[in-house]
């Protein structure tokens, strides 16, 4: 039986059998890895606090022709406010699952990991939610290789006037003209798709300092959650709790 390492997160936590956990884990080394972590769920094991979602740590996994196991982690970061704080947790769960559902067992894909780890980075600050997670979105959507045309029209290539539309099932942005053409694509300002490259190109410390106008916001969101809607085929889950949990907390 071999052992292989992993600097990692979990994305996923579930229960097995009556103590166990199967966990779900992004990797630098290998990308997306599930495994299972033997007594878990008891409350002095060794794997508990590493098998819980969010935590970064160092795995060392053995390789079974089942299911690999985890028989060692050295926690990194707990990330624990991603945890107990509601409205923080509910972002994670959101992009935890966001990373998921886009990625494939044994892939690892480029700087999707460091892409991870400063997202949770992000989230744990109390920067501007939304904003974090537009640019989660779209950063995310960029990396696996479906960025949406955002700087020109993206079927005659004109650049954009400050009244444009964006068109899901053609991938882009259009201008008046060629709007004509497509019933489905709605319509979005010049300065909301300049605003979503900002987030696309700008860390996340330097990102948080913008400041953007609340129907600007709603734009922006109808963009990256509708590419994503179109390539999964439906909604995240998650977005429905976190929803409801901003709503609560608008509301107290
Ligand atoms: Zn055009």
């Amino acid at each position: 039986m071999s052992l292989y390492n992993l600097e990692a997160v979990v994305l996923r936590s579930r229960n097995l059998g009556e103590a166990d956990k199967i966990i779900t884990l992004y990797s630098r080394e290998r990308g997306k890895v599930r495994a299972v972590a033997r007594g878990a769920r008891r409350p002095r094991n060794r794997l508990r606090a590493g098998a819980e979602v969010c935590t970064h740590g160092q795995y060392l996994v053995f390789e079974n022709r089942g299911l690999d196991a985890i028989s060692q982690c050295d926690i990194v970061n707990s990330h624990r406010q991603l945890r107990e704080d509601l409205v923080k947790a509910a972002g994670g769960a959101y992009v935890l699952e966001l990373f998921d559902v886009f990625t494939e067992e044994g892939e690892p894909k480029g700087d999707l990991f460091p892409f991870l780890l400063a997202v949770l980075q992000a989230l744990e600050a109390d920067a501007d939610l939304e904003l974090v997670l537009r640019a989660v979105e779209i950063g995310l959507l960029a990396r696996l290789g479906y960025l949406p045309e955002l700087k020109a029209c993206v079927i005659c290539g004109k650049s954009l006037s400050e009244a444009t539309a964006f068109s899901v099932s053609r991938g882009g942005a259009l201008c008046a003209a060629c709007r004509q053409n497509d019933v489905d694509a709605f319509s979005v300002t010049a300065g909301t798709l300049a605003t979503l490259n900002y987030l696309l190109r700008t860390p996340f410390d330097q990102a948080r300092k913008l400041r953007v106008p609340s129907d600007m916001r709603g734009e922006l969101k109808n963009i990256t959650v509708s590419c994503i809607r179109a390539l999964l085929g439906r909604d995240i889950n998650s977005a429905a709790f976190l929803a409801l949990v901003q709503e609560t907390v608008r509301k107290s």
